[in-house]
C-alpha cells in the first residue's frame, strides 16, 4: 500500500519540485552506489537517526524536520524530503540508515536555508551533503571530492 503521506494533493510548489531541471541527479546517485555499495548499516535505531537529525539541524541553524518511517516495497524511494512533510525514510529499501538520512537532510537544509531555486542535486546540495558526511564521520571531505570528480558531480564551495 502506498503510504498516506504520498497522497497529499500536489500544490504548485510540490509540482515545481518534481518537474524542475536536476542535471546532476543520476551522476550523484551513481556516486552514492559506489560509496555505499552493500555496506549500508540498516540496524540503526530510529532514536539515533532522530538525534543525528536534530544535531545536524542545530549546527546548520534550521529547525529539525519531522522524521517519518514507512515500509513500502512498491516504491523504489529510499527517502524523501520537502519543506511540507519533513523527511520520510523507507525501511524496506534500506532507507532507515545514516547515509539516506544525510542525503535527505542535505535536501532539507538546502531548501530551508537557501530556498528551492537551486537544482535538487546541484552543486549547493552536493556541498551541504559533503559537509554532513564529514560531520557524521561517514566520509572525509577530500575523499568525497575525489569521488565526486570521478563521477563529474560539481560541488559548490563550502557553505557558511
Ligand atoms: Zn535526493
Amino acid at each position: 500500500m502506498i503510504p498516506h503521506v504520498f497522497s497529499h494533493p500536489i500544490t504548485p510548489a510540490r509540482e515545481r519540485h518534481f518537474v524542475k531541471f536536476d542535471s546532476q541527479r543520476h551522476k550523484l546517485y551513481a556516486m552514492e552506489r559506489e560509496f555505499f555499495g552493500h555496506s549500508i548499516n540498516t540496524h540503526v535505531k530510529r532514536k539515533d537517526l532522530k538525534e543525528m537529525s536534530e544535531w545536524m539541524c542545530y549546527r546548520w541553524r534550521v529547525p529539525a524536520p519531522k522524521i517519518t518511517f514507512f515500509y513500502s516495497k512498491k516504491t523504489k524511494v529510499f527517502g524523501y524530503a520537502d519543506e511540507y512533510v519533513g523527511i520520510l525514510l523507507n525501511s524496506s529499501y534500506h532507507g532507515a540508515n545514516y547515509g539516506t538520512l544525510i542525503h535527505e537532510l542535505a535536501h532539507w537544509i538546502k531548501d530551508i536555508r537557501y530556498g528551492t531555486d537551486d537544482e535538487d542535486h546541484g552543486p549547493l546540495f552536493a556541498s551541504i551533503y559533503r559537509s554532513l558526511m564529514a560531520d557524521a564521520k561517514l566520509m572525509p571531505q577530500d575523499c568525497f571530492d575525489l569521488i565526486a570528480k570521478r563521477y563529474g558531480v560539481e560541488v559548490a564551495e563550502e557553505q557558511e
